[in-house]
């Protein structure tokens, strides 16, 4: 029987301890510059190093040579205070979340009064400090604010805010968060190897992602990867299953679906995930993720590999291959659905249905794009017999970029060509200028009469932008005349707040074909997708991996 990971690989100081220098590095100045404070708030998420810190800084203050920022190890207190230690009688930790009411309170303020039995401090750790109730905690406020000069107080919490503002206005508070995905994997790396394992490639990202950034939870699933292994090498196969996450194979047929815009390859592939027995929402996850991955693969190329760390040479190649059957835009817009499907997935109480739903959503603008790009060229010689245009819908789904360009007549182009195949041309814009693309891509499009398009953009910025870098305009010109034989001439139109200033146009048109109108015109009346504030909240969690601060567990 051996000793669970992370109680073995628990550090003993704080060199040891990963992901926490923001509270590490002013704890250990406190140390050496002997300016400790009276009563320390630790508060974090779980598992990221609040309790083990506390002991850590216990060690620190009683160990015989110190107060120090590095314990000796070798005094008396340090032995007891070591992992596997049996702890020390000056060092009382005390589970507030059994120990939470009055008569606790007391009983901690009359042991305090006490001198320490052999070290420098009494030191009490109340773990789980937020379930103290309000009266425990009045009763301690007195020792708290005055204590005895050979008292110190650790409180450790994963909700400070159910601290008593009195009680935290009394300590300095060192938030600990949750430890960076590259951090965790390279020391998880490091354990596995000191214990004389290895991993297929993707298992330790897949720990990472599984474990939330605690370092806790990560060990105890490596603990339990470790002891599933039949051989010193963790096998990806058995790793995927234990851990719940999606398999490649399933993930790869609902992205190649998705990229050819197969809808019937796209509905079976949900029934096998169904049927695999896989859990809906930690699918939409994996899905998720996994566009994140191909957005990432799709700008950077090469340079993706320095981000998305730990998966191997064959999966990265993978999804090269698959980020390029995809545009920017159309990964964008699976992304924004999939994230719609993951939130309405908790609320769902038949997570199959959610599922098609999102295939219908990802699969339905393109489908619908397609018949008006179809019926252009039907229209053109009557020799075909003007087919109906239903007929467009039941022709096999193909990928819309590799269609041939077909011209529109010019009688066809109009305002709804515009509007439905908007998303079309922006993606072909973005394979041919990424820079005009970037520019253009928050443009809606208003009106289309006499071969002038008129545009709405977010704010002037970016019809300035749109007008001079990189010749966005020129760019788009060309694709749209690719595809409809039509030169079309720009009107621009603002829908920023409106300025009190701006009557006229704040930059001359020295370019007689781009007129410029300065319309304000009422976000309500032409909302932009962009400009959804989920849209930024999205692209902040799930691009660059923020996290809200509040309303963690
Ligand atoms: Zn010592």
């Amino acid at each position: 029987m051996t000793t669970a990971l992370y109680r073995r690989y628990r550090p003993d100081n704080f060199a040891d301890l990963i992901g926490q220098t923001q509270v590490t590095d002013p704890l250990r100045a406190a140390l050496k510059s002997d300016r400790v404070h009276h009563a320390y708030l630790f508060s974090g998420p779980r598992g990221c190093g609040k309790t083990t810190s506390a002991r850590i800084l216990a060690r620190c203050l009683n160990c015989a040579e110190g107060p120090t920022d590095t314990p000796c190890g070798k005094c008396a207190s340090c032995i007891e205070l070591a992992k596997g230690g049996p702890g020390s009688l000056d060092v009382v930790e005390i589970d507030a979340a059994s120990h939470n009411g009055v008569d606790d309170a007391r009983d901690l303020r009359e042991r305090a009064v006490f001198a320490p039995a052999r070290d420098r401090y009494k030191i009490f750790i109340l773990d789980e400090a937020h379930m103290v109730t309000t009266q425990g905690f009045n009763a301690l406020l007195k020792i708290v604010e005055e204590p005895p000069a050979h008292v110190k107080f650790i409180f450790a919490t994963t909700e400070p805010e159910k601290v008593i503002g009195t009680i935290r206005s009394r300590t300095h508070h060192y938030p600990f968060r949750l430890v960076p995905p590259a951090e965790l994997l390279s020391y998880l790396d490091s354990v596995l190897k000191s214990e004389g394992y290895s991993a297929d490639d993707g298992v330790l990202p897949m720990v990472v992602r599984a474990s939330g950034g605690s370092v806790r939870d990560a060990l105890s699933l490596l603990d339990q990867l470790i002891a599933g292994s039949d051989t010193k090498k963790i096998a990806y196969e058995r790793s995927i299953n234990l851990l719940g996450f999606t398999h490649d194979n399933l993930m790869a047929d609902v992205i190649e679906a998705f990229a050819e815009l197969d809808a019937a390859k796209a509905f079976t592939a949900v029934d096998k995930i169904i049927q695999s027995g896989q859990d809906a929402r930690r699918f939409l996850e994996d899905l998720l993720e996994r566009i994140r991955d191909l957005m990432l693969v799709h700008s950077l190329g090469q340079d993706a590999k320095a981000i998305l760390r730990g998966i191997g040479p064959e999966q990265f190649e993978q999804l090269t291959i698959q980020a390029a059957r995809f545009g920017l835009g159309s990964l964008t817009q699976t992304a924004e659905a999939t994230a719609k499907a993951l939130s309405d997935t908790s609320a769902a109480s038949n997570p199959r249905l959610q599922l098609e739903l999102l295939c219908a959503r990802v699969l339905a603008p393109a489908a619908q794009a397609k018949v008006v790009m179809r019926e252009v060229p039907a229209a053109e010689p009557a020799a075909s017999g003007a087919k109906p245009v239903m007929e467009a819908k039941k022709t096999e789904a193909k990928p819309v970029a590799a269609e041939p360009v077909k011209k529109a007549a010019a009688g066809d182009v109009t305002i709804s060509f515009f509007k439905a195949n908007w998303q079309i041309i922006l993606e072909t814009l973005s394979k041919q200028s990424r820079s005009a693309w970037a520019v253009a891509f928050t443009s809606k499009v208003v009106d289309y009469n006499d071969e002038v398009l008129t545009l709405l953009f977010q704010s002037q910025k970016d019809v300035e932008a749109f007008r001079n870098a990189g010749g966005a305009a020129e760019v788009l010109r060309s694709v749209i005349r690719d595809m409809t034989g039509v030169s079309v001439k720009y009107r621009a139109k603002v829908a920023d707040v409106p300025s009190k200033v701006a009557s006229a146009p704040v930059i001359e048109s020295n370019d007689d074909e781009f007129s410029e109108e300065e319309e304000h015109e009422e976000l309500k009346t032409e909302p932009i997708e962009t400009t959804d504030p989920r849209t930024g909240e999205f692209i902040l969690r799930e691009v660059l991996g923020a996290k809200p601060i509040k309303g963690q567990k």
